[in-house]
């Protein structure tokens, strides 16, 4: 099992965001996430990737309690997130955008000081083909150079993704990917969430556009209020009444 997330708990002053959610994740699968509008996912999302500790309950990951662990050790060990509202640099372009993402640069920080020079550009050059790399498997050429506050909404979900490839991801937490991007750009998307997932990669993914989340998972989670409500492949869950009533607001 990938990822294991075990009775999570997590309130906001009285409120309670998450009320018990548990949920698993098999290597390489391809998973969906939908509910309600503060039915609790994002804040799920950040309990997962570290963002927020949570008050109780337990993530494992490929086996390992991830504990307190911070959202930059989670990525180093394959375990990545997207957020609802991309978190790009907008005054730096799609290209260093994406070299800012990669994990572990010894050129910065402290570490970096004590290091020979050649090290420091040794790296610079491995995090630079890397990035070429990922501009070229999302066709993001044509906006490389581009400070990227200037994508389109679509372009900027792209980016979003491409930031989790720079860390040699297992498992990609994506938080809305289709919302506020064309239908062409949707295609685009699709096309290359399964092409990782072919090449191992697995996804949890919350999204609103179900005709478009649909097509890609085999099995889909319905979250409301803070709990898992139903589970099952698309067909079941969403003819299953609980499901149903969430959405009309019952
Ligand atoms: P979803 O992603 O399913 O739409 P969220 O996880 O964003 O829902 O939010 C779930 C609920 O928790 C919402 O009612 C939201 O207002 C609340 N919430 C989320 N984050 C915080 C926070 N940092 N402080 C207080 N309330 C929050
Ligand atoms: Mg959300």
């Amino acid at each position: 099992m990938s990822l294991q997330i075990t009775d999570i708990r997590k309130a906001f002053g009285g409120f309670q965001a998450l009320d018990g959610v548990t949920l698993t994740v098999g290597e390489g699968q391809l998973v969906g996430l939908i509910g309600p509008n503060g039915a609790g996912k994002s804040t799920l999302f950040s309990v997962v990737s570290g963002f927020i500790e949570a008050d109780t309950g337990e993530v494992r990951f490929k086996g390992a309690d991830l504990g307190r662990q911070s959202p930059a050790a989670r990525a180093r060990k394959g375990l990545l997130r997207t957020f609802q509202v991309p978190r790009e640099f907008s005054h730096l372009t799609v290209r260093d955008n994406l070299k800012a993402a990669a994990p572990g640069q010894t050129g910065e920080g402290l570490v970096g000081l004590f290091l020979r020079p050649g090290e420091v550009a040794r790296q610079e050059v491995e995090i630079t083909a890397k990035a070429d790399e990922v501009i070229a498997f999302l066709r993001l050429g044509p906006v490389a150079d581009l400070p990227s506050g200037r994508l389109s909404g679509g372009q900027k979900k792209l980016l979003e993704l491409g930031r989790a490839l720079m860390v040699e991801p297992s498992l990609i937490l994506l938080d809305e990917p289709f919302a506020g991007v064309n239908p062409v750009l949707i295609e685009e998307l699709v096309e290359r969430i399964r092409e990782l997932n072919a090449r191992g990669i697995g996804f949890l993914i919350i999204e609103h556009d179900l005709q478009a989340l649909t097509r890609l998972v085999p099995i889909l989670h319905v979250m409301d209020r803070g709990r898992i409500l139903a589970s099952g492949t698309p067909g079941e869950v969403l003819e299953d009444p609980k499901v149903r009533e969430a959405y009309l607001g019952g």
